[in-house]
């Protein structure tokens, strides 16, 4: 074979992705005595390696060259950016400008603007955009694109617009990327606008179309979109538009959307793909149909770790601690290696059980059988573990050891069960501690107040309350939704004018006073506003998630689940108010709060009131 014809071999290699018969060819360029330290043979290798998914081959030729080119560097940054380590590449690049004085050209720029792009390197992907104007290679289309695509990434449709406009021959890779910009800031008649122009979509502009849509929340829009899309018979093929749709559903905890795509992907027979099956576990786990999500792990033909990981974490959530570790034991027993997911979900569940031994032993066993570094996360979940069975020295001992500065949520960790046991000296050192690095989230101040008034601390506690007070002005402003299938809801705090507002009202009374024929007493002593009495338990009564609740109430099937996601942390007097609703109208009612699930049922919270 002569130089040519082996050349053109690696090209196939590259094309047809075959590492195998590359590294043939590359023993055979060796062997035969070919110039391999000229750019030329070395290039395309490294391109093929990269390509191929074959990094550390690539790197040992790039690192063996004696004489690198630019179209050496550019093949390493490709082979990086292929790896899925954009940030790999930036690193490379500023090394090669201080050590080799590298200076980009085009090839070069579209690769570093592809690395900025997958990390959104907002920052430094501009400052390569002002060298790149005023080089010789400015005018290029395929930099321009790749431009494009990271300014959309980056969350600027409007600046990706400016240097789409000014590209010559637009493709469709440019247009697809400037669509999936405007349709993830959630700027839908721009991009349903430029989609209309386009001249030549396909199917990644419809996938583009459809997750960016997703990314920014408008999942109905999407779901709608998918469906007529499929009505026109365009070709969505794979499962990935759908696991793209039930990501969403998941994120919203939208479990009827949820279920519909389901449906859809047992209709169009991707129900034994493993990627899929993953997605539906955890999109079932966190819209709180955990048995549904149990079904999907059963009838699955091949388990994965994500698939075991998925159901343990589901369960953990939810307060179904046994089956967790029951299942913990069955995935080990089948030779599955966990992984750092596994063991934030497991420990949780022990946590909740109160279950020790068997917590610290899988903390240990983390390290000492399967090699991992337990995360700031972890330790946090060791922290609640000890703290919610009433172990605070152990806790705080955690805390002074651990190789992390411990943040807010760590100490929150620690003073919640302080807030229940008899710790109060501990309590108070600690709450001293967390106030003087100055608390960010009112819910640890709540902790703090209570831990200080129990210590008849007023001076404190007032000190607490003016804190929180300045934090009341900068919350970002809470809101409910119900889901209830065909619609969902969204209510807001203190709002008064959904067009159902009077029955609403008239139904939160009647049983508000049911509930105080049961003994229920506002706790007024969580809102921080200085009014009288019956003002404050009106501003309690306006909280969304009551709203939401007694829309669902009135507006669902009689015996069904109401089931609501809020973007808060839910109040304490919502909590109890709730624990009494779920009795007196005899309905299951799940409330998805930032932190975690909470299941109303018979007068009771799956939280044990402790969240
Ligand atoms: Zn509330
Ligand atoms: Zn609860």
């Amino acid at each position: 074979m002569n130089h040519f014809e082996i050349l053109r071999q690696i090209k196939q290699c590259i094309k047809l992705r075959l590492p195998m018969e590359g590294k043939k060819l590359h023993a055979h360029v060796v062997k035969s005595g070919f110039d391999l330290h000229g750019p030329l043979f070395s290039n395309t290798l490294i391109d093929m390696y990269g390509k191929c998914g074959c990094l550390k081959d690539a790197l040992q030729l790039f690192d063996e060259m004696p004489n690198r080119d630019l179209a050496s560097w550019a093949s390493i940054f490709t082979s990086h950016n292929h790896a899925n380590l954009p940030k790999k590449t930036l690193f490379l690049y500023s090394d090669a400008v201080s050590k080799d004085n590298l200076r980009p050209d085009d090839f070069i720029y579209a690769t570093l603007f592809n690395a900025c792009a997958g990390c959104t390197a907002l920052k430094i992907g501009e400052q390569l955009h002002a060298q790149f104007i005023v080089s010789i290679s400015s005018d290029d289309d395929v930099v321009k694109s790749s431009l494009v695509d990271f300014y959309a990434k980056c969350g600027f449709p409007d600046r990706a617009r400016k240097v789409f406009d000014s590209i010559v021959s637009k493709n469709v890779v440019c247009w697809t990327s400037l669509i999936y910009g405007y349709a993830k800031v959630g700027k839908k008649s721009e991009s349903l606008d430029l989609l209309r122009d386009m001249p030549c979509k396909n199917s990644y502009t419809w996938k583009a179309l459809i997750s960016g849509f997703m990314q920014a929340g408008l999942c109905l829009d999407s779901f709608n979109l998918f469906k007529e899309l499929r009505r026109e018979g365009v070709d969505l093929d794979g499962p990935f538009v759908l696991s793209s749709l039930i990501v969403g559903s998941a994120t919203l905890a939208m479990l009827e959307l949820g279920k519909q795509v389901h449906r859809l992907v047992i209709g169009l027979g991707y129900e034994s793909n493993s990627y899929v099956g993953n997605t539906l576990i955890d999109m079932y786990a966190k819209c709180s149909d955990v048995s549904a999500a149990e079904k999907i792990f059963g009838n699955m033909r091949k388990r994965d770790i994500v698939s075991w990981t998925s159901i343990i974490v589901g369960m953990a959530q939810h307060g179904r601690a046994v089956e967790a570790l029951s299942l913990y034991d069955k995935m080990t027993l089948a030779g599955l290696k966990p992984n750092e997911v596994t063991f934030t979900g497991i420990i949780y569940a022990c946590s909740h059980a109160g279950l020790v031994d068997k917590g610290r032993h899988l903390f240990n066993s983390m390290v000492k059988d399967y090699g991992l570094r337990p995360s700031l996360h972890h330790y946090t979940c060791l922290v609640d573990l000890y703290s919610r069975s009433g172990l605070i020295e152990e806790a705080e001992d955690v805390l002074n050891t651990m190789p992390f500065k411990p943040d807010e949520a760590a100490w929150a960790a620690i003073l919640s069960s302080c807030c229940q046991g008899e710790q109060k000296e501990i309590g108070v050192r600690i709450a001293d501690h967390v106030l003087q690095l100055g608390p960010e989230e009112s819910s640890t101040c709540i902790l703090m107040s209570n831990i200080y008034a129990r210590a008849a601390m007023w001076e404190r506690v007032s000190q607490v309350r003016r804190l929180m007070a300045s934090m009341e002005l900068k919350k970002k402003p809470g809101y409910s939704c119900v889901d209830l299938g065909k619609e969902i809801q969204v209510f807001y705090a203190g709002e008064a004018t959904h067009p159902m507002m009077d029955e609403i009202f008239r139904l939160l009374e009647e049983l508000d006073v049911e509930m105080r024929r049961r003994g229920y007493v506002p706790d007024t002593s969580l809102v921080l506003h200085d009014m009288g009495l019956q003002e404050k338990e009106t501003q309690l009564f306006w909280h969304s998630e009551r709203s939401a609740v007694a829309y669902g109430l009135l507006k669902s099937a009689p015996g069904t689940s109401i089931r609501i996601l809020k973007n808060l942390r839910v109040c304490g007097d919502c909590h109890t108010v709730f624990k009494f609703i779920c009795s007196i109208v005899s309905r299951e009612i799940i409330v998805r709060d930032i932190n975690r699930f909470h299941h109303f049922k018979d007068g009771e919270c799956s939280c044990r009131d402790f969240w």
